[in-house]
């Protein structure tokens, strides 16, 4: 009988659009690093991709089985850290290629993780709160063989948050028979929490957008943003560009609509109107603006703070921003980005792993707070978390001049000779 010769692909379990992006964006960084092909799979193919039945009785009485994943990118430099996300299509080569870019972004801010990241296939929107705590106990409850505050840390992502969080928080506590606050990050501060975690991705946003500003020489006041998605991110960034910085909002987009007014649109409006609402389906305060159109708006900041690949090689040469900030994981693609390497006098890109760490940033401070119960200031988090991310823009742009490469082959470049080094000092065991 012949013997079996076929090597199975590695990479074929995590075929998606998203693992796509990671991996083409990986090749360009391992060609202008010289990775050879067997060290860049070893630094690219994640360590554990783990995918789990999570069966949750619904209020009908019937049962459900949801999907769950949890992807370990890599175990090098410490536990692996990154956000769970609840959404309805998501896949397991998209929750890989958002660990992926997990690691590239805590090691872009030298935090001592690799990255990870996890979720369940499910619409959270139309879960009762009974039936997400159901999901959310049942999907810790199955990752508990994996996960520990010094092997792998959950955080919140799209479709979680504080709620969730004290859920994980307590289905791990009481298998393990006391409380484990450092399992999980973005709780409430009441249960270990850290104060401005919450704030802390969308802050980030907004103090990186203004860093790029100030390198253009563009003063930021009465100029204009237009933000991508209203969740946690967009919402708090453009909120802190509002009111801080005096920059107008002129869009603002969820994933049901999108509304634009040139002459800045009633801001405050929009935040009382999401205290009460999902989303801003019935938001009837300002014009309406088809959404793939709102993006292509003239504004001095884009922030696109949604979902992947929203920036494509079809809009990126109509793009009218000076700054794209990228709130949101892998909104540009490669071919967007073969445009925007084009138009680099035009557009100031700031590159996802570098913009939107300011959350993982300030898990690992809550991490670490735990860790040794003793429990920072608002000022101490905000002072600590605008330093690590000025010290990373700095070397992104100037790694980015001094190698005529954009700003995210620059930022890719730091964060993957970081994990690169650390790998092949520890070496291969055994
Ligand atoms: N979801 C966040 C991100 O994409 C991080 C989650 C965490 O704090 O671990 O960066």
């Amino acid at each position: 009988m012949a013997a079996r010769t076929a090597i199975t692909d590695p990479y074929a379990i995590y075929e998606d659009p998203a693992f796509d992006i990671a991996r083409k964006q990986f090749a360009a960084i391992s060609q202008h690093l010289n990775i050879p092909a067997d060290e860049g799979d070893r630094l690219l193919l994640p360590k554990r991709a783990i995918t789990v039945s999570v069966p949750v009785h619904l209020d009908d009485d019937s049962t459900a089985v949801f999907t769950g994943y949890r992807v370990q990118h890599h175990l090098t430099m410490g536990p692996t850290k990154g956000g769970t996300r609840f959404a309805p299509n998501l896949t397991l080569g998209e929750t890989a290629a958002l660990s992926i870019w997990m690691s590239w972004k805590c090691a872009l801010a030298n935090l001592p993780y690799g990255g990870a990241k996890g979720g369940v296939c499910c619409d959270p929107r139309k879960l009762s709160l009974r039936e997400l705590e159901g999901v959310s106990r049942r999907y810790m409850q199955e990752m508990i063989p994996f996960v520990g505050p010094h092997t792998d840390v959950m955080g919140p992502d799209m479709g979680t948050g504080e709620q969730v969080m004290a859920w994980f928080m307590d289905t791990y506590s009481m298998y393990v028979g006391h409380s484990v606050n450092a399992i999980v990050t973005g709780k409430p501060t009441y249960l270990g929490g850290s104060v401005g975690r919450k704030e802390s991705t969308g802050r980030g946003v907004a103090f990186l957008a203004e860093r790029a500003l100030d390198v253009l020489k563009i003063d930021p006041t009465g100029k204009t943003v237009i933000v991508q998605g209203f969740g946690n991110v967009g919402s708090i960034a453009a909120a802190s560009l509002y009111y801080k910085t005096q920059m107008k909002i002129t869009g603002i987009s969820d994933h049901t609509c999108a509304f634009y007014d040139a002459k800045g649109l009633p801001f405050e409006k929009f935040e009382k109107h999401m205290e009460s609402n999902r989303d801003l389906s019935n938001f009837d305060g300002a014009p309406r603006i088809d959404p793939g159109e709102m993006i292509l708006q003239p504004c001095e900041v884009l922030i696109p703070a949604a979902v992947e690949a929203v920036i494509d090689g079809d809009n990126a040469g109509r793009l009218q921003c000076r700054v794209l900030a990228e709130g949101a994981n892998g909104p540009t693609t490669p071919a967007a980005d073969a445009i925007l390497d084009q138009r680099w006098d035009e557009i100031f890109v700031v590159p996802d792993i570098l913009c939107n760490a300011g959350g993982v940033i300030v898990s690992y401070f809550e991490w670490v707070q735990d860790l040794q119960s003793l429990f920072w200031n608002e000022s101490e988090v905000a002072d600590k978390l605008f330093r690590i991310l000025d010290a990373s823009f700095q070397q992104v742009v100037r790694r980015a001049k001094a190698e005529k490469i954009s700003h995210r082959l620059a930022a890719l470049a730091i964060a993957v000779e970081r994990v690169r080094k650390a790998k092949n000092t520890r070496g291969l065991f055994p």
